[in-house]
């Protein structure tokens, strides 16, 4: 065991103490939500945490309430003791790690619905996900009564999911968005990767060639978001055994559907490679959001 591996608390009582403490004693705190198999994405938001906190608490916990009925919760990868050793040496002040039972007691019936913005998309394709996202947020936020919050791009919809909740239900705490780390060839690191077979890991290119074609075509001055995504079509057609949920260029703020691509503009795309489901987004011209904060989030370089 690397001796610099931060310590876990495992119960909300423990964690939430401990936080309070800490900003009793004047050190401001960040938090960084995950479900674990940590990889350079999750690293990047604890480097942003590290940057602008004076404490960092990682959460790692597969909330089983964001996972609907035949999907992965149950092969969702568990790797505790490898993540605490990526967090060594990162100056993690502790690790938030509670069981199922622990977030959800007996009786527990509550749930967050954001409304609109959580409904398309991800939404259309996976109808309880971002209730469960919500409704555990909220709760990592009450427990870990943080000042600032990061969370990966990676995963826009949520973010602005994320960003709903905190406005329309007053939460003191700043969400900070932090750009996408990809591999060198530009897949968007996940979790979910190690589902890959070697030839799987190849078709699943096509995601982020596709986004960046489109960003090239906007690049050389196409504005038709209508063009644009049947060229970034042809490059998925190339890969016949991606297939899609989902490709659409839409507002960064609202999630509607785009006709003309303006600096607001994010393709999105969601696709199963085997039994693997995959999402990644792009903005199709540098992002405007930031500063100042239209959207209500703050977008980090
Ligand atoms: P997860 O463990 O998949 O729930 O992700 C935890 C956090 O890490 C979320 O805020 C994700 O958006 C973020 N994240 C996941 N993958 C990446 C990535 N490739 N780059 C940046 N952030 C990421």
């Amino acid at each position: 065991m690397n001796p610099n591996e931060p310590p876990i608390i495992s119960t909300k009582d423990a964690m939430r103490s401990h936080v309070l403490r800490l900003r009793r004693e004047g050190r401001s705190v960040g938090v960084v939500p995950t479900m674990g198999a940590l990889h350079a994405g999750h690293l990047s938001l604890v480097e942003a945490s590290r940057r602008s906190c004076d404490a960092t608490v990682v959460t790692i916990f597969v909330n089983p309430t964001q996972f609907g009925p035949g999907e992965d919760y149950q092969k969702y990868p568990r790797t505790l003791q490898r993540d605490l050793g990526l967090l060594a040496d990162l100056a993690v002040d502790t690790v938030f790690a509670p069981s199922a039972d622990e977030m959800y007691g007996i009786g527990y019936g509550t749930s967050i619905d954001v409304g609109q913005i959580s409904r398309t998309l991800e939404g259309s394709h996976r109808p309880t996900h971002f209730q469960g996202v919500a409704t555990v947020v909220l709760k990592l936020f009450q427990i870990i009564p943080a000042d600032r919050a990061f969370f990966g791009r990676k995963d826009f919809q949520q973010c602005l999911v994320i960003k709903t909740l905190v406005r329309d239900l007053d939460v003191p705490i700043e969400v900070c968005i932090c750009p996408t780390v990809r591999e060198a060839d530009g897949l968007a690191m996940s979790s979910r990767n190690v589902y890959l077979t070697p030839p799987q890991r190849r078709e699943a290119l096509a995601l982020s060639q596709c986004l960046f074609h489109g960003e090239k075509m906007v690049a050389s001055g196409e504005r038709d978001a209508g063009k644009v995504l049947a060229a970034m079509k042809t490059v998925l057609d190339a890969h016949l055994s991606v297939r899609i949920d989902y490709l659409v260029i839409a507002d960064g703020e609202t999630l509607a559907p785009m006709e003309q691509v303006t600096p607001r503009a994010i393709a999105l795309i969601a696709a199963r490679v085997g039994d693997t489901r995959l999402i990644d987004n792009h903005p199709l011209m540098p992002l405007v959001f930031n500063p100042p904060t239209e959207s209500g989030l703050r977008y980090l370089a």
